[in-house]
């Protein structure tokens, strides 16, 4: 026999909502083809992380289930998945309005977003650094400015 589930926390409003949101008006026309998780730098390194499903999860109506895990902090806010979307979803802008929508729902604490904003500079400046120190171990002569 057929079984039958039915979630009563399911939100019907939710995928309009982020469709309301500046970047979230396409959200209806995803066909689920996963470019965005193929080119996403995050998900390659963890997998739980994964936009095509996040998609999917908002147009379900799974509030809750889509704001309160950690993994929805990992985005590197890169555009990846907005520049290769083929239906115009722009999931870097609606993972923007998620974190908005994760803390004034009470999921995250209200500074991890400037928390994060200065991981992300750490992680970029140590980025710099080590490619100027691999650069600096060779024999060839470089400056690091154009000109
Ligand atoms: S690339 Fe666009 S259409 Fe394809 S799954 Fe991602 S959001 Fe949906
Ligand atoms: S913006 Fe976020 S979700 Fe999109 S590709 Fe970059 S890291 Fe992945």
């Amino acid at each position: 026999m057929e079984k039958i589930v039915i979630d009563n926390k399911l939100d019907p409003n939710f995928k309009y909502e982020i469709a309301a949101k500046p970047g979230g008006e396409n959200i209806k026309k995803c066909f689920a083809c996963g470019t965005c998780t193929a080119g996403c730098p995050v998900f390659h390194v963890e997998h739980e992380y994964n936009p095509r499903k996040i998609i999917r999860m908002i147009l379900l109506g799974m509030r809750e289930q889509v704001l309160s895990p950690m993994v929805i902090w990992l985005c590197a806010q890169c555009y990846t998945c907005s520049a290769n979307c083929p239906q115009d979803v722009d999931f870097s802008d609606i993972m923007f309005a998620l974190r908005d929508m994760a803390v004034k729902e009470g999921y995250a604490p209200p500074d991890l977003l400037e928390k994060i904003d200065k991981i992300t500079t750490a992680a970029n400046e140590f980025r710099r650094d080590s490619i100027y120190a691999i650069l600096k171990e060779g024999d060839i002569s470089m400056d690091k400015r154009y000109g």
